[in-house]
């Protein structure tokens, strides 16, 4: 256990030591009695579910040398189980052990070990008696860090040079995606453990708080001048990895999508390039209204904001309600010719768009089914650029399909399981191709009514919750039995899991005889 606190002796130097003697006390409290083995699964137990969390946290910009956050959380749980341990996950980030609290409806709970297991990043909370199966509880954990440029703290700090006081201005923007929020608070960090969040942000006036949901209030922090609360309203059911958060003093773009919910859209960068935004701020509405169209499935959003943000690690990450660019992709004006950078950066919008549905609204249970949630939005990426630019859509989903054989028969062929973590990001875009190939495959040969039919009983069936490779063929079979006029008898999940599971793909041979 001293392990992981050796690997965070970089911040809070003083508390560390704190932290450390209190750690080795509680541990020391019980050795004699109680022996806690480390939590060494890469799943976590299922004896507990999470299904709020409540996160207050502050974040410090005004001092280079000192940029840092805290906050505490409480998340609320069910015990499926009876059980006297928590296991959750927490990397690197400094949690105060202490202050840990669990509360039951009818009593209080003493802790009595806590046991980090630094490769998993996961700790075991053991506490003094049992929690009741079927109970609910409210697991309280204070916790910070300073603040790097680091993309595997999730939580981290960027900066731009204001050009008339050559001031350099710091903000903070969160990338959780995979498995980043356990650097930043302790969580239970699995996709298919959804959630509710209400987030405070704490931060200083001259800078606007950014989440997954709008502001509702903006309050006074009496305890620190020039500070104030940010109050967002509560988001829908989530997984960790798609909360978003930053702090920032952004101008932004407001547009708005007319699809029959209106979804407004804020379009946000430093001032020096707001002007460059306007092809963002105008293609995403459009690219949304056209995919709710399609789709028939209502996003639980009344906002989209799209933060465009210099040397960003990816090129682009979508949460849900916020979507964070890489500012090199995406600036772009609205005016001039259609471009083959626009054309990339209508690509990269339309891909985000399309996961409001697909990861966002309808998850996976594990990383394994990646493709799934990839493929789906690979495919309406490209029929979103379609209906933007007719004709592109579909070169995009054929040189998908060349890139996808070309580099299958460069690796002696690849499967799309399992494959997390990747084997390299080569690869992992490969994965993005072939899977949104297949998509483009099932449609065509279902057909568009038997493959929409599927898709959006599919999509409203598992809203809010994860779909798996086997209930998305299942919803697609349904589907082609429905088609009572249609004598085809398809086996969708016997076809289709020959070209997930294997490698490869059939090689026809024609041999033309005679003249
Ligand atoms: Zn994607």
């Amino acid at each position: 256990m001293p392990i992981w606190l050796s690997s965070i002796n970089e911040v809070y130097k003083k508390d560390i030591t704190l932290l450390r003697i209190l750690v080795i006390l509680i541990v020391f409290q019980v050795a004699s009695s109680v022996k806690v083995p480390l939590y060494n699964e890469s799943r976590l137990p299922t004896t507990i579910t999470p299904f709020h969390y409540d996160i207050r946290l502050i974040t410090y910009l005004d001092s280079p040398s000192n940029l840092r956050y805290h906050g505490s959380v409480n998340i609320s749980l069910h015990a499926q189980k009876y059980t006297n341990q928590l296991v959750l996950h927490v990397g690197n980030v400094f949690v105060e052990a202490q202050k840990i609290r669990l509360h039951g409806e009818a009593s209080d709970y003493q802790l009595m070990n806590v046991m980090f297991n630094k490769d998993r990043a996961n700790m075991v909370l053991t506490f003094d008696k049992s929690l009741r199966m079927g109970k609910s509880y409210i697991l309280t954990i204070a916790f910070g860090r300073s603040m790097s440029k680091e993309k595997k703290d999730g939580y981290f700090v960027l900066h731009y040079v204001n050009a008339r006081t050559s001031e350099k201005i710091w903000y903070s923007v969160s990338h959780f995606d995979r498995n980043l929020i356990r650097n930043t608070m302790p969580s239970f960090d699995e996709p298919a453990l959804r959630a509710t969040f209400n987030v405070t942000m704490g931060h200083h006036r001259r800078f606007q708080s950014y989440s997954n949901m709008n502001v509702r209030a903006v309050l006074p922090n009496h305890e620190l001048q020039d500070y104030v609360w940010s109050v967002h309203e509560v988001t829908p059911l989530m997984p960790t990895h798609l909360l978003a958060l930053s702090v920032n003093n952004f101008t932004c773009r407001f547009t708005q999508a007319a699809s029959a919910y209106p979804v407004r859209f804020r379009t946000c960068s430093k001032s020096a390039d707001v002007r460059e935004t306007s092809f963002a701020a105008e293609v995403a509405p459009q690219l949304l209204t056209f995919l709710d169209e399609l789709l028939q499935v209502r996003l639980p959003l009344d906002k989209i904001d799209q933060l465009v943000v210099d040397n960003f690690p990816s090129s682009a990450v979508e949460q849900l309600g916020l979507v964070v660019y890489r500012s090199k992709e995406i600036l772009k004006r609205e005016d001039g010719p259609m471009t083959r950078t626009k054309m990339q950066a209508l690509q990269l919008i339309a891909h985000e768009m399309a996961h409001m549905w697909f990861g966002n609204l309808m998850g996976i249970d594990w990383w394994s089914d990646l493709w799934l949630k990839e493929g789906l939005t690979g495919y309406f990426e490209a029929l979103a650029v379609d209906h933007l630019q007719p004709g592109m859509g579909r070169r995009l989903l054929l040189r998908h399909r060349e890139m996808a054989f070309m580099y299958e028969s460069q690796v002696a062929g690849m499967s799309l399981v399992p494959l997390f973590p990747p084997a390299s990001p080569e690869s992992e875009e490969h994965l993005y191709q072939k899977a949104a190939s297949l998509m483009g495959m099932v449609n065509g040969f279902l057909g568009n009514a038997t493959f929409y039919d599927g898709l959006q009983r599919h999509l409203w069936q598992n809203s809010f919750a994860s779909s798996s490779p086997d209930l998305f063929w299942r919803s697609l079979q349904l589907a082609s039995e429905r088609e009572s006029f249609e004598t085809k008898n398809w086996n969708v999940k016997g076809i289709m899991d020959t070209w997930i599971m294997q490698k490869g793909y059939p090689l026809v041979t024609v041999i033309r005889k005679g003249s």
